[in-house]
């Protein structure tokens, strides 16, 4: 806050004791308005105009510029990104709010946590005196640009309008507006853009990832929380304003709808307070009904994206009793125009949208074709941004009583008979470091944590899926159950436990129950692709034992426990170094020296960025191998162990210049020839899920696919955790359970076709679901997950499955470790 404002606002407030907030208001911003610079002013052109591009230098100085002359706006840095770029918020309200930001964080702390209010009483003194609190979140995906400079429009029309609906926003609410979530992919996007101006390049997709490590995946990591990005606004907005709304702007494909909104389709997630659902359906409709009267066509509701998942901007607010509302615009070439003719429009019918050609009641109104520029898109949003702050002015109280409900609801709720009252981490587990990396997660995300200083009893198990109909059956029917609940038993002190009776209620069950995904099929009996990912358990992913708790014997004044704040306290507690600035404070897994390339091909690969997190994370060195390292050949001399990443590859004559994860990547025959030359003179090769494929075809290995080719009628797993049974004489799985909890994400499962074929893991024979969605099982129970073959003087290890999945997975990163340690001798 500027000291300039906050004397003028006390200037004010001492001489105009008479005057409502209303009039205050009108008499404050004209003097202000004055002198506020247009973002075309100072950028040279308006946002959204064809073939300009504002990169985040400049979006930057455009809000610096505004804190500087309107006391309407409050820019804040939250700290730096993975490439070291500022990450920004602008609080955008009436001045009398910016001046007392503080005041309304605390009213927020105290509606989100209805612990800290003594009554009924105090309730309503806090929604008569609070604000609506949204979030707007721009271009978290940089291709989908147009957000982005959107936001610097939106900032400036609600610095300056002196309308009545304008002034009833600014004194009801308080926008937190994030003008993008990921800048340096930001400035990926403005640099390849003007580069490609006026060349046969220009608005093609952008030859690599848009986020260091995550590209597209940067909004796959809500409630993971591994990157720099996600915990800045994550800390933001759940541990210090819990918005009531959050506005995730998207663009999708171009040749669909013009504009998605909510509601959403099938199937919600049951941890999803209905009243949560039935306000975004409010809220979408809202937008809707704008977007239309403003003349555009082609608005479609109740399709294509759903609110199973967690985990996304817009997904993971629910889990705080928050509205999280997303729009997808079509998008336009970034910011050069397009034309699409009629014959482009999609046709083909998918979840709730029967063709972009036909008018339904969630589609009333197709778009004809025509040219399509970045204007439209902006426009759009704007008005969805106006829309829902309109909203959430209007019916301030509601929206503050609603949510305060909703929390005191997640507090009170009493538990079913042997259903889960918390989860405990037990002490001694020997995976400190995922111990500390959950909690970390945990507590970023304002989920409390507490250490036992004293044993606790406990009657707790295993929380596990078991099958209720014939294992024979392809559709499996599931049900949760707690396993091995008959006694108390007690419960070590520096275990970890994390209570159900807290505000966040249903993130703490989305996060530690296993997810059981409806069977959906198409009429043609095809199975129905999830929105995303169906299952995510956390625990089950990190490898570590958190069971469920039914019973406690200590009553609350007997239990000693301490509340985690920070997690060198846990870090301390655990014996692990303490994490310092900005560096992992993880000792690397690899005892010696091995010299590690990591594939990066010419089509951009989130699974290859993933994998360097993870190996920066724990500071294990490798470099990148580019597509002519490998043809060049003499891998041997540089390398003990390659890595290739998940991603399709396909022998072609000239590998791609661009691509996508749907772009398969090019490799040449010589490519190959040096892959091969590397392992039979004594490397080792690993091949992540996709990218065994083609080198088994290319090695020819006697191994097998056996899910190749079934029709998504047979087998169809797309995204869930599956067990794994470990051969633990096998190196490879030295260290590591007998059982151990697999990413499977449209993966695959071997079988070999020689005795030579080493197998090191195989999918269990029973219970094979551990959460998500497997349908057909029997086509996979008891193949090979994981195998190591020979060849030359060197050896292949395939992993059928993701064994770093989002840097997600701990639980099977020993097995990367493990492969990458016995490849010298
Ligand atoms: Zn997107």
């Amino acid at each position: 806050m500027r000291a300039r404002s906050i004397v003028v606002g006390l200037w004010l407030l001492l001489s105009l004791p008479a005057l409502s907030s209303t009039s205050f208001a009108q008499n404050a911003a004209p003097r202000a308005s004055a002198v506020i610079p247009s973002p075309k002013s100072v950028l040279g052109f308006s946002p959204g105009a064809d073939r300009t591009i504002a990169d985040w230098g400049q979006i930057v100085d455009y809000f610096a510029k505004l804190d500087k002359s309107s006391d309407r706006v409050s820019v804040q840095t939250l700290g730096f990104t993975t490439l070291k770029r500022p990450l920004i918020v602008a609080y955008i309200s009436a001045r009398e709010n910016i001046l007392a930001l503080p005041k309304y964080k605390e009213i927020q702390r105290q509606l989100a946590d209805p612990r800290l209010v003594s009554g009924d009483l105090q309730r309503d003194r806090l929604i008569a005196q609070g604000k609506t609190v949204v979030v707007i979140s721009c271009s978290i995906h940089s291709t989908e640009i147009v957000a982005s400079q959107m936001s610097m429009q939106l900032a400036y029309d609600l610095a300056t309008a002196q309308d009545f609906e304008t002034k009833q926003i600014l004194q009801n609410t308080i926008l937190l507006l994030i003008p993008s979530p990921n800048p340096d992919g930001i400035d990926i996007v403005a640099k390849w853009y003007r580069k490609s101006l006026g060349t046969p390049q220009e608005g093609r997709e952008i030859p690599e990832l848009y986020h260091h490590y995550a590209g597209h995946d940067d909004n796959r990591d809500w409630f993971m929380i591994n990157l720099k990005e996600t915990q800045l606004i994550t800390r933001l907005l759940w541990r210090e304003w819990f918005p009531q709304i959050v506005y995730d702007v998207h663009q999708q494909g171009s040749n669909g709808s013009r504009f998605f909104i909510p509601p959403f389709f099938d199937p919600p997630n049951p941890n999803i307070a209905p009243l949560l659902l039935r306000q975004v359906g409010l809220i979408g409709h809202k937008i809707a009904a704008d977007v239309q009267a403003a003349g555009f066509k082609g608005v479609l509701t109740n399709a294509l994206y759903d609110t199973w998942w967690h985990g996304g901007f817009r997904t993971a607010p629910y889990f705080h009793n928050s509205i999280g509302i997303l729009s997808e615009a079509a998008s336009a070439r970034l910011m050069t125009p397009s034309t699409v003719a009629p014959e482009q429009l999609t046709r083909s019918s998918t979840r709730g949208m029967r063709s972009a050609m036909e008018a339904t009641t969630n589609f009333p109104d197709p778009w004809p074709g025509g040219t399509w520029r970045p204007s439209d898109i902006m426009q759009m949003e704007l008005i969805a941004s106006r829309s829902i702050l309109s909203l959430a002015a209007k019916f301030r109280a509601e929206y503050l009583k609603n949510f305060f409900e909703l929390n005191r609801k997640s507090i009170d709720q009493q538990p079913q008979t042997n259903s889960p009252i918390a989860y405990v981490i037990p002490a001694g587990q020997g995976k400190d470091e995922a111990v500390a990396k959950v909690i970390s997660s945990l507590i970023d995300q304002g989920v409390e944590v507490y250490r036992l200083d004293k044993e606790l009893h406990l009657t707790y198990g295993p929380q596990i899926l078991q099958r209720t109909n014939s294992a024979t059956e392809k559709l499996g029917s599931y049900r949760r159950l707690i396993a091995n609940t008959t006694s108390m038993q007690e419960v070590p002190t520096s275990s970890y436990i994390i209570f159900l009776s807290q505000p966040q209620r249903s993130n703490v069950v989305a996060l530690f129950e296993p997810q059981i995904y409806p069977n959906r099929l198409t009429a043609q009996g095809e199975a129905e692709r999830p929105y995303d990912v169906t299952g995510w358990t956390l625990p089950l992913q990190m490898g570590i034992d958190a069971p469920a708790v039914t019973a406690i014997r200590e009553i609350a004044a007997e239990r000693k426990l301490t509340l985690v704040k920070d997690i060198n306290d846990v870090r301390r507690d655990l014996a692990l170094p303490l994490a310092k600035g900005e560096e992992s404070p993880i000792k690397s897994p690899i005892m010696r020296s091995v010299r590690v390339g990591i594939y990066k091909s010419s089509a951009p690969n989130m699974d290859e960025g993933w994998t360097r997190f993870v190996f920066d994370t724990f500071n294990v060195p490798y470099s990148s191998l580019r597509d002519a390292d490998v043809k060049q050949g003499s891998l041997q001399s540089k390398y003990d162990v390659v890595i290739l990443p998940s991603q399709r590859l396909l022998m072609q004559e000239n590998p791609q210049s661009t691509g996508s994860e749907e772009t398969p990547a090019g490799l040449t025959d010589a490519s190959v020839t040096g892959l091969r030359d590397f392992v039979a003179s004594g490397g080792t090769l690993i091949c992540f899920d996709a990218a065994c494929d083609m080198t088994i075809k290319q090695f020819e290995l006697p191994i097998r696919n056996v899910l190749e080719g079934l029709r998504s009628s047979d087998f169809y797993c797309p995204g869930s955790i599956l067990a794994i049974d470990v051969d633990s004489t096998n190196p490879i799985a030295r260290g590591v359970p007998p059982t151990l909890n697999a990413y499977f994400i449209n993966s695959s499962a071997f079988e070999a076709t020689d005795p030579a074929v080493r197998v090191v893991a195989r999918y269990s024979k029973d219970n094979v679901l551990r959460s998500g969605w497997l349908l057909g099982e029997s086509k996979l129970r008891g193949q090979i997950a994981l195998a190591e073959i020979g060849v030359g003087k060197g050896r292949v290890v395939l992993f059928a499955f993701r064994p770093q999945h989002r840097g997600q997975t701990w639980g099977t990163f020993p097995l990367i470790w493990n492969s990458i340690s016995t490849s010298v001798k």
